[in-house]
């Protein structure tokens, strides 16, 4: 299952979340990416929930290796940080090892609702994959929600956070990251994640979480004010 990625560069494929949708999700590099096999060929599209470098590391190699692979990141932050490689800098990000005259897609919102965000970003046609606005710990952070069939016909939904959250700790007590530009923000963020996860199933994966591949492989549902359900697969039937 490696194999189709390695032209991306160094992210493993934890999981695929079913035969036409699969994430690729950076857990050393904390990168952000979805891949779409819409036949036995590979089509590829790699989102950034930011630019910081810890997120949008091997931008070179995917760019030299795979042109055809679009890059997207959204309007928001590319105005506050891709515009600004100086700035973007400073704020931690490293535009020395972005590509040559990177110029990556700009998402483009679309109406269709998902959980409490009455916007998204359409990543695939089907909208089987959308991002959504999850600003604070940077301008126009993103994350991205994944909706997975699973081999038995049901489906799961999953949440990649980014750095809207570090860790499933820091989302139950609601406490933003210590470096984010806009506190109050991104605890908004934080309380829309939240209230996505009190009207669906939702696995939630924060990048910076240790605990992220068993989540992921289990699909363990994000359950507030408990502790984590210990290893409950979590499916859903719904569209
Ligand atoms: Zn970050």
């Amino acid at each position: 299952m490696e194999a189709p990625l390695t032209d991306i560069g160094k992210w493993p494929v934890l999981e695929a979340l079913s035969k036409k949708l699969r994430v690729i999700l950076d857990i050393s590099h904390v990168s952000l990416g979805v891949v779409g096999s819409l036949t036995l060929k590979w089509s590829i599209t790699r989102v950034l929930s930011h630019l910081h470098g810890d997120h949008a590391g091997g931008l070179k190699d995917l760019v030299t290796e795979a042109p055809h692979v679009p890059i997207y990141v959204s309007r928001e932050h590319w105005e506050a940080f891709g515009k600004h490689p100086f700035y973007a800098g400073i704020q931690g990000c490293t535009p020395q090892h972005w590509p040559q005259d990177f110029a990556p897609n700009i998402l483009e919102y679309s109406d269709h609702a998902v959980g409490p965000w009455k916007q998204s970003y359409n990543i695939t046609s089907d909208q089987r994959v959308v991002a959504v606005d999850t600003p604070g710990h940077v301008p126009g952070h993103i994350s991205l929600v994944v909706y997975g069939d699973n081999d038995d016909g049901t489906r799961t939904v999953y949440f990649l956070t980014g750095d809207a959250t570090y860790g499933l700790d820091l989302l139950e007590t609601e406490e933003p990251d210590g470096i984010n530009d806009d506190p109050e923000m991104a605890l908004q963020s934080l309380e829309l994640i939240k209230e996505f996860a009190r009207q669906t199933d939702l696995v939630v994966l924060p990048s910076h979480d240790v605990d992220t591949p068993r989540l992921l492989r289990e699909r363990v549902a994000y359950k507030q004010n408990t502790q984590q359900a210990p290893a409950t697969q979590v499916s859903s039937a719904m569209g």
